[in-house]
């Protein structure tokens, strides 16, 4: 049974400023058209390329993706696993809802559309302040202030994000700072590592784990980001949506990931683990000081290897869907994803892991988990 609907806004790892990371979450099953938000690099431009193809397009499907390597276009199976269940656009029950609740949804022009679409958009779940990771929900903040939005945004994350985007983003210097209005449309709001909180639109909770990302460049100090864990009270399944991350460092004494992955097989059956949104920046061949805070394909395998030891079934992980992201463009001859795709997959076989499903996340596409 499908839980959670994912809507990919960007899952682009630059260096390229378009398609950063951002996922839209909501229940498969709800009326309402509303949402939640997991990082905001990407937004309403995206949004409204999105329903500009949905009328284009009614049932006929595209079958292949932007690549810009080998061919500009490359087949969508090249990059998704064939058990994965994906839909070109938004999802259907989004846009059913959106002409349901909004009368003349339909009859309105296409940026109408985008501005009704962004503001059922309530709460943002941040990973971590970097510019790649806010820029979107930054440069769209403005929009809460249109005469039509009666809705508010709470911006959620750990003292790490929360903060620097109070001092550094909205701080009236870098961008205005909505969150003082006295209207309060915009708020930030803290979350606590490990603490299981009510999400307010759905039935679901949520739970950040805050874990490392590179260090500094002038300060040389740890750079934190943060896991989501989101689970339905009802169903009890989860999916884990992931900033970036990179492996733990022992030398600061905290095991962060190690924790993390003991928490999910002490908490999560892996039955009701629907699918794994992670990061995996660079190719193989990368040098660990290349790397910055990010993880490729060994390290990455080798996380996915402590949470099938953990788990200890017989089947290993399979079933398992884990949908790559944040995949870095680099001048090569082929398509970064696909030979991070390539080199998940054969890891995962060499560590004995299960049937694993190991897709790429693609921008502009709903994943039903
Ligand atoms: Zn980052
Ligand atoms: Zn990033």
């Amino acid at each position: 049974m499908v839980v959670f609907e994912i809507t990919v806004l960007g899952a682009n790892g630059g260096p390229t400023e378009y398609g950063t990371q951002c996922f839209i979450l909501k229940p498969a099953r709800t009326e309402d058209p509303e949402l939640i938000a997991i990082d905001g690099g990407s937004g309403m431009h995206q949004l409204r390329e999105m329903l500009v193809q949905g009328q284009h397009d009614n049932e006929s499907y595209d079958e292949f993706v932007p690549s810009f390597y080998e061919h500009d276009r490359e087949p969508i199976e090249f990059f998704i696993h064939p058990k994965l269940s994906i839909q070109k656009g938004l999802s259907k029950s989004l846009i059913q809802s959106l002409k349901r609740q909004e009368g003349h949804f339909e009859s309105a022009n296409i940026t109408k559309q985008t501005f009704k679409v962004f503001q059922g958009i309530t709460d943002y779940y941040i990973t971590h302040p970097h510019l790649d990771h806010i820029s979107g929900l930054v440069v769209n903040s403005p929009s809460i202030y249109e005469q039509e939005n009666t809705k508010k945004k709470t911006i959620w994350g750990l003292s790490h994000t929360i903060e620097a985007l109070q001092k550094h983003v909205f701080n009236d210097l870098i961008w205005p700072d909505l969150t003082a209005e006295r209207s309060e449309k915009l708020k930030l709001k803290f979350l606590n590592s490990r603490e299981v909180q009510k999400c307010t639109i759905f039935p679901w909770d949520v739970i950040p784990f805050k874990v490392h990302h590179g260090v500094g460049v002038r300060t040389g100090t740890p750079v934190y980001s943060t896991f989501y864990i989101f689970r339905d009270r009802k169903s009890k399944d989860c999916v884990i949506v992931c900033g970036d991350v990179e492996q733990d460092r022992r030398e600061c004494g905290e095991s962060l990931l190690e924790e993390f992955w003991s928490y999910v097989a002490e908490n999560i059956p892996l039955a009701h683990l629907k699918g794994i949104l992670v990061e995996c920046s660079c190719p193989l061949s990368s040098k660990p000081e290349q790397l910055y805070g990010h993880l490729s394909p060994i390290y990455l395998i080798d996380e996915l290897s402590s949470l099938n030891t953990l788990y200890n079934s017989s089947k290993g992980l399979s079933g398992l869907n884990v949908i790559v992201t944040h995949v870095k463009a680099t001048p090569a001859k082929r398509d970064p994803r696909l030979t991070i795709l390539e080199e998940l997959r054969f890891l995962a076989e060499e560590r004995n892991l299960g049937d694993l499903r190991i897709s790429i996340a693609l921008e502009g596409y709903t994943l039903f988990l």
